[in-house]
């Protein structure tokens, strides 16, 4: 198949490392809140991604972090911990927050039929993996301490500009004073690795290292979650445009210092979902989740319909009226096919293999998911093909599509789900004796979307399944 690649600027010829496992890193969410729509195509393109390489062959083991720890409110290595932020003003533990919106996150992917990666692992469980990288850092002279902090130098390295395609002196025009500002570092783009002072000494979560009790810095946690789980080597590295600078440049920067080699092939980034307004922000305005537009009576798949009907690498901009149409064409494509009932004709072989080598061409074209969905109208709406031919099409698609063309999914309410959902509900009591009843009502209407609707009562709360 053919993907752009961020760091040549090219389309190119995808080739794994080992074409018996396509080693995928995905880099994953930081959990300080909800994901917003936005954070949400970037892992729906990236399903799409995995699932186009399973379809056209491969076997993909693929990985992703939960960043729990040390990213910032600032790009650089200033601003608040997001984290602790959060965790103050909802009145809980880091881990707490950390583990209740790891939750949700999972749960809005479900909804959006995104796959979860082989290994999940958490920042804060790889520790000593990153002391390790750290540790050679400094021994092969990459980087060095100033103040109690350890940065990279990024002087050390060529290259480093590489991946972002932009130059030290366009970044040094376009830095904020808090940036130029940290005396610590040599060059105003070197970044931290190791935190033992920081601006925050209240850090609620803290390890001790050979340079002091302190916390990682963003960056290290991806390099050291994928060399732990891939080794050397690394096929696909995959994120939101806005990850390009700093969060990929510092991981390539330290990890071939680290490695002595090149690291990984190819580097895919899916362009950004914007609101009206600009950019989109978990503070700013109504905050776009999920589970507001189900409050507002839009299926979870309608919105991957949205984002599939567009290229990756072309902005998107999010309106209501643009996700109203989309919706619309998705429950006219499911009703199209509701009546294209299962008879006794023959599947045609020959047609069959012709669209699906067409659909197939589709997505190896740099993941042409619009041009995948005009194949699927051809054949919902050919008068050649008979109704086996066209479901078992149809179905075919759906595997990279995952849009539930052919099945309209019942809830139950399973053991995962009781836990889930008794936990929330503590949560929003939690919620409520604080007197934070916003809080317990985005709870409430998120368990809503999630189908269920709670009943308050003197005797406590009790929930059910939503009718419809
Ligand atoms: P975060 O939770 O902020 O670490 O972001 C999770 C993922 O969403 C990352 O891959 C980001 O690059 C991506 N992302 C952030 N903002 C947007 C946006 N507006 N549109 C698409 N992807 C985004
Ligand atoms: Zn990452």
């Amino acid at each position: 198949m053919k993907i752009y690649n961020t760091l040549t600027k090219r389309v190119e010829e995808f080739m794994p490392i080992d074409k018996n496992e396509v080693k995928m890193y995905t880099c994953g969410p930081t959990v300080y809140n909800y994901a917003h729509v936005g954070n949400l195509r970037t892992y729906i393109f990236e399903d799409i991604f995995e699932k186009t390489l399973n379809y056209i062959g491969y076997n993909v083991k693929r990985v992703m972090n939960i960043t729990d720890i040390g990213h910032l409110t600032s790009d650089a290595d200033t601003g608040e911990d997001k984290m602790l932020k959060s965790a103050k003003s909802e009145g809980k533990s880091v881990l707490e927050i950390a583990d209740f919106y790891t939750d949700a996150f999972f749960e809005d992917a479900k909804k959006l039929n995104v796959k979860k990666p082989d290994i999940i692992e958490k920042a804060t469980d790889l520790i000593d993996e990153y002391i390790k990288i750290i540790s050679t850092l400094l021994e092969k002279d990459f980087a060095y301490v100033a103040n109690g902090n350890v940065y990279f130098d990024i002087n050390k390295i060529d290259g480093y500009y590489e991946l972002s395609g932009r130059n030290e002196e366009d970044l040094i025009v376009g830095a904020r004073s808090d940036v130029l500002e940290d005396k610590n570092k040599r060059n105003p783009y070197d970044f931290v690795l190791w935190f033992t002072s920081s601006k925050f000494e209240d850090q609620a979560l803290k390890w001790d290292s050979p340079w002091g009790v302190g916390y990682p810095g963003w960056h290290i946690e991806c390099s050291g979650i994928s060399m732990k789980h891939f080794g050397e080597n690394l096929d696909i590295h995959c994120g939101g445009v806005d990850n390009i600078f700093p969060h990929h440049t510092n991981e390539i920067a330290q990890s071939e210092a680290y490695l002595g080699h090149k690291w990984c092939n190819y580097w895919v980034h899916a362009e950004h979902l914007n609101d009206q307004s600009g950019k989109m922000s978990k503070s700013k305005g109504e905050f776009l989740t999920l589970s507001l537009l189900e409050r507002k009576g839009y299926k979870p798949l309608a919105y991957r319909f949205f984002c599939l009907g567009s290229h990756y690498r072309n902005q998107l901009v999010f309106s209501y009226e643009s996700l109203d149409t989309a919706s619309l064409s998705y429950e006219k494509l499911l009703n199209r096919i509701k009546s294209i009932k299962q008879d006794d004709s023959i599947i045609m072989e020959k047609e069959f293999s012709l669209y699906q080598k067409r659909f197939k061409e589709s997505l190896e074209d740099d993941l042409n998911t619009a041009n995948a969905l005009t194949i699927l109208f051809e054949v919902i709406k050919s008068n050649d093909l008979n109704n086996n031919t066209k479901l078992s099409l149809i179905e075919d698609f759906d595997k990279v599509l995952s849009l539930d063309l052919l099945n309209i999914k019942e809830m139950v309410l399973d053991d995962d789900l009781v836990i889930k959902v008794e936990e929330m509900i503590k949560e929003r009591d939690e919620a409520k004796s604080r007197k934070d009843y916003a809080k317990a009502d985005e709870i409430r209407d998120y368990l809503l979307s999630m189908g269920i609707v709670i009943k308050d009562s003197r005797e406590g709360t009790t929930y059910e399944i939503k009718e419809g």
